[in-house]
């Protein structure tokens, strides 16, 4: 059983325990995952606070040697948790964690054979729980990845944008929170929340737990933003390229890969601290880079026609060359060389 969670917990690489609500769970965890995300959205704290006039162009900075915590830890940092809702969206790590596990593992059946853990038929369709969404089913862009093989790169990009107009306008405060998440702009979006109708934007971000603070929630929303962001970067969510083309002067996402195929531990292994320290970006595609900016623009309050033309045409942009979305290198092989 610890053989299958520690293979769980690295594979889906997410730090859940760390530095949350249990001090004795960290040991679970403690070396077999590791806090990257946090990591990055510390440095672009730091990077966005020391730039702190209006965004004339993309943010740069090369100190990777501050950062910018919340002295009380993680779990009182709105922008931390809300960078973790993602790979939680029901809120399940903080006090079930062994119930996350059980969900992750059977979304994967799901995927796979079409099968639920009680063996009867069944398809991760928009009724279900958004945990098995995220990683398995139609909403796998909130972590920048294409929710079936053969999606076209546009249209992942285009959900991409989608979530992240909604995310921006939530954390700059244009969007009410009360609205409901059937109802809220965009309009692509609204389709996948047909079977939530009745929840709120806040409900969204907080079902089970929120901090007291009054913007709690717009800060959890600008974390989500931020997450999708940083993910973009691993390779096992997107090939990239960083020459220049016709129409994507600053690199580009070739691919979009889909999780549904991948084999979850080599997907960790790219999405891992080392995986980051050892990537190449480039001054105008890196994860703290673009935190920064986000987090930039989001202070500014900017129009989200400038933020959407940033990420459309430098952080995601693709041409004509986009290939349509694959598992990629972390394609799943079984024993007999199939694909499961
Ligand atoms: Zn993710």
């Amino acid at each position: 059983m610890l053989t299958s969670l520690c293979g769980t917990v690295h594979a889906h690489k997410i730090n859940p325990l760390q530095d949350k609500y249990k001090q004795d769970s960290r040991a679970i965890t403690r070396g077999i995952s590791e806090p990257v995300h946090e990591e990055i959205t510390q440095l672009a704290r730091a990077c966005q606070q020391a730039h702190p006039g209006p965004v004339a162009s993309p943010l740069v900075c090369t100190d990777r040697t501050v950062r910018i915590k919340t002295p009380e830890g993680n779990k009182y940092d709105s922008l931390v948790r809300g960078v973790w809702w993602n790979d939680d969206p029901n809120q399940l790590l903080f006090t079930k964690p062994w119930k996350w596990l059980a969900w992750m593992d059977d979304a994967e059946n799901i995927a796979r054979s079409n099968r639920n853990w009680k063996g009867r038929a069944a398809t991760i369709d928009a009724s279900y729980y958004l945990t098995y969404r995220s990683h398995y089913g139609d909403l796998q862009f909130i972590h920048s990845m294409a929710s079936a093989n053969g999606e076209p790169a546009r249209r992942t990009q285009q959900n991409i944008l989608a979530w992240a107009e909604f995310t921006y306008a939530a954390a700059t405060g244009s969007l009410d929170m009360e609205t409901t998440i059937n109802t809220a702009a965009p309009q692509q979006l609204q389709p996948y929340f047909s079977q939530q109708s009745g929840w709120t934007t806040n409900y969204l971000f907080a079902p089970r737990y929120r901090l007291k603070t009054a913007d709690h929630n717009r800060l959890m929303a600008a974390g989500s933003l931020l997450h999708m962001v940083q993910d973009s970067y691993s390779a096992a969510h997107t090939r990239r390229a960083y020459d220049a083309s016709p129409s994507c002067l600053a690199g580009r996402v070739v691919q979009f890969h889909s999780y549904i195929d991948q084999d979850p531990k080599k997907h960790a292994t790219a999405d891992r601290r080392q995986a980051w320290a050892d990537h190449t970006f480039t001054a105008q595609q890196d994860p703290v880079n673009v935190s920064a900016t986000l987090l930039a623009y989001i202070a500014q309050r900017a129009p989200w026609e400038t933020v959407e033309a940033y990420l459309r045409d430098t952080v995601f942009c693709v041409d004509e060359s986009a290939e349509d979305a694959g598992a990629g290198e972390y394609l799943v092989v079984s024993a007999e060389g199939a694909v499961p």
